[in-house]
């Protein structure tokens, strides 16, 4: 099958699982994770009109941005170091992997100097797995006041990477947990953290049942890396 097909038939998959839990079909993205592919082979994914896209190393979005089209959204995905911030900023208009309130605080005086309002996510790592980044529930409900305060990125909600599991219905109870977790910090501090960005090629479906907002879909699309 063709990025072309493969796109249509995940994007029929979306449609499924948001009429199956009730929700609208418009309350789900679909960002495609082009990472380790060239800009020849996305260029078939927006030819089929996708213009989400996903990176997760400031090298490949250093390669790729510049030389597509400019209408394109681009989401970084990966581990972020500080180092990396300004140039992170300076490509990319989401970025999903804030993920201490060390980074949130200095990616907040970089967006702050370069005049950006960057969209965030705030990284959770929900399985609390040594391997994986993110904020432990308990420190992101410990340090989320001194996070609203910063006010040069705009917060949206909470991304993860739930541990490998078997079938993807065994990591309902992980996106579970980090709806329950983004209910808990919403009520508590009086905001909406609408987006959730959760579900990969393996387990989008159960991620729309659970209330994921976007769903980071790259083997699917584009073919095994
Ligand atoms: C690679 C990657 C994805 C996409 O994974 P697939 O299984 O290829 O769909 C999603 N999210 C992150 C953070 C990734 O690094």
């Amino acid at each position: 099958m063709s990025v072309a097909e493969h796109l249509t038939e995940i994007q029929n998959r979306i449609a499924e699982a948001c009429a199956s839990a009730g929700r609208l079909v418009d309350d789900v993205k679909l960002i495609a994770v082009s990472k380790t592919w060239r800009a020849e082979h996305v260029q078939k994914a927006v030819d089929a009109g996708q213009r989400v896209f996903g990176e997760n190393k400031l090298q490949e979005g250093q390669e790729k941005i510049p030389v597509m089209s400019d209408e394109l959204e681009w989401h970084y995905i990966g581990g972020l170091q500080r180092n990396k911030v300004r140039k992170v900023l300076s490509l990319f208009h989401v970025v999903h992997s804030i993920d201490s309130l060390k980074l949130a605080k200095y990616t907040n005086n970089v967006a702050a100097d370069m005049d950006l309002k960057p969209r965030v996510f705030l990284q959770v790592n929900i399985g609390n797995e040594e391997s994986k980044g993110g904020f432990s529930a308990e420190a992101l409900e410990a340090c989320f006041s001194e996070l609203l305060e910063l006010d040069s990125v705009q917060i949206v909600g909470l991304m993860c990477i739930p541990p490998a599991v078997e079938v993807s219905d065994d990591a309902r109870v992980w996106f579970r947990k980090v709806v329950e977790l983004r209910n808990s910090l919403a009520s508590n501090h009086g905001v909406s953290l609408p987006e959730l960005s959760m579900g990969m090629s393996g387990d989008f479906e159960t991620a729309i049942e659970e209330g994921a907002t976007y769903v980071r879909v790259g083997t699917s699309i584009f073919g095994k890396r």
